[in-house]
């Protein structure tokens, strides 16, 4: 029988009380391999603009590549899944894609990159769909076609794997048992081919959710051996039921690679700016810290929250000092203008930190004092006289280099310092490594 090449893309069919779209991929990559459709590629889960105000948790999105003798049969059975898996009462837009073809058109990763780093509407969405001629399903009011057709034609240029765990369905809701130690160990062992598992300034375990969600954990890495031998060092009370590795856009910070426009920044756009900082950052209520910087003479006020453990270095910063400073743009209220809401900075070039001091006497090697307003100053041993103050350099406690928030303070796509220069380009899939696993 004739095959034929399926991308399927989905999104936004979870909510905060419950469902998560990567679990619904794997109950459908379970249907798929009984269907026994050839799989083309890991799943992707694709991380869009996490700045967008309706986001569920992480504003993730799922692509499967497929080819299959049977593809009227799979897209209803998929979409019966989604209409029945997704929490719809509980606020989600499912959106569903069927695109058949071997190749995928460039526009579709260049609508995945507005999708990434901006907002698009669903009218646009919807637009795109009729355009393209896609199948297309979506309940509510659509958002979740945005995600779909941004995952499936997602232009990686650097990418990562998670392993996601499942949980039994008699334990959802209840609390994670994992033995941190197992983690700890874990990070040791696999280190830096696996990311973020462990924060050990916070002694706290970053695999696992804490939501009622079947996810019971995460593990990331930059090849799928790794995730798996991560995946098998962490021990716990409770078994889980299965996995799914999937290719990822997550740990690799593209969402803030588009350099935002200081004249006209767009409220829940993100991307970064490059600019000077126009004066000593404030801490104010509740630890976090306020500065403003400027960008050819335009003037953006930047946020830094206490949570992000950026506060200590940013207060650091003085003005004179030049600034990539990168995050997302909070909508302007009444009680505050628009603001950069700080996920990195990086120090470009410090500036010299120079206080003026009374002169200090050649002799006596004291500081000499004023003898009064606009009369110079002198010394009170020697009588010796001089004109003007002394500029003095202060050491500056900051470094020219990039800061990042603590590991616990990472949203899914922050580049982790491990990460720095490192890019998974080569786009391959190997059928022969366990990526699904379930006992069915
Ligand atoms: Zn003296």
């Amino acid at each position: 029988m004739k095959e034929t090449i399926l991308h399927i893309g989905f999104d936004d069919t979870d909510s905060t009380k419950g469902m998560c779209t990567t679990f619904l991929a794997y109950k459908i990559v379970e249907y798929l391999k009984k269907e026994k459709v050839k799989f083309l590629d890991y799943p992707y889960l694709i991380r869009f603009n996490p700045n967008v105000p309706w986001k569920t948790r992480g504003n993730g999105a799922v692509a499967l590549k497929i080819s299959t003798s049977k593809p009227v049969l799979i897209k209803k059975n998929i979409i019966q899944f989604i209409t029945k898996h997704s929490a719809v009462e509980d606020g989600a837009n499912p959106g569903l894609v069927f695109y058949e073809n071997k190749e995928i058109p460039k526009h579709f990763s260049e609508f995945g990159k507005i999708a990434l780093c901006d907002i698009v509407s669903r009218k646009k969405a919807k637009e795109f769909v009729s355009q393209n001629n896609l199948e297309s399903f979506y309940i509510g009011n659509g958002q979740g076609l945005v995600g779909a057709i941004g995952a499936i034609g997602y232009g990686f240029r650097d990418f990562t794997y998670e392993l996601i765990s499942y949980r039994h369905e008699s334990n959802f809701g209840k609390k994670r048992l994992i033995f941190k130690d197992s983690v700890k160990t874990m990070q040791k062992a696999t280190f830096p081919q696996t990311f973020n598992n462990f924060d050990e300034s916070k002694d706290r375990v970053l695999i696992a959710p804490h939501g009622p969600d079947p996810v019971f954990f995460g593990v990331r890495g930059e090849d799928v051996d790794s995730v798996i031998r991560g995946a098998s060092l962490v021990n716990s009370k409770e078994k889980f039921h299965g996995y799914m590795v999937f290719r990822s856009n997550q740990g690799t910070g593209d969402h803030l690679l588009t350099e935002l426009d200081s004249k006209n920044l767009k409220p829940f756009s993100s991307g970064f700016l490059i600019g000077k900082v126009l004066e000593k950052p404030k801490i104010e209520r509740g630890g976090h810290a306020f500065f403003s910087i400027d960008t050819d003479g335009i003037k953006t006020n930047c946020a830094v929250y206490k949570p992000t453990g950026l506060t200590s270095k940013t207060s650091k910063l003085i003005k004179g000092d030049l600034v990539k400073v990168g995050g997302g743009i909070r909508k302007a209220s009444k009680n505050h203008e628009r603001i950069l809401n700080i996920e990195f900075f990086e120090v470009l070039k410090l500036e010299k930190n120079l206080v003026s001091k009374n002169p200090i006497c050649s002799k006596c090697k004291k500081h000499m004092k004023s003898r009064g307003r606009g009369q110079g100053y002198e010394c009170k041993k020697c009588v010796q006289m001089s004109q003007n103050k002394i500029l003095k350099e202060i050491p500056r406690d900051l470094e020219e280099k990039l800061y990042l928030p603590m590991p616990s303070a990472h949203r899914h796509l922050t580049r982790p310092l491990q990460r720095i220069n490192r890019f998974n380009t080569t786009i391959k899939f190997d059928n022969s490594k366990k990526w699904f696993c379930n006992p069915n």
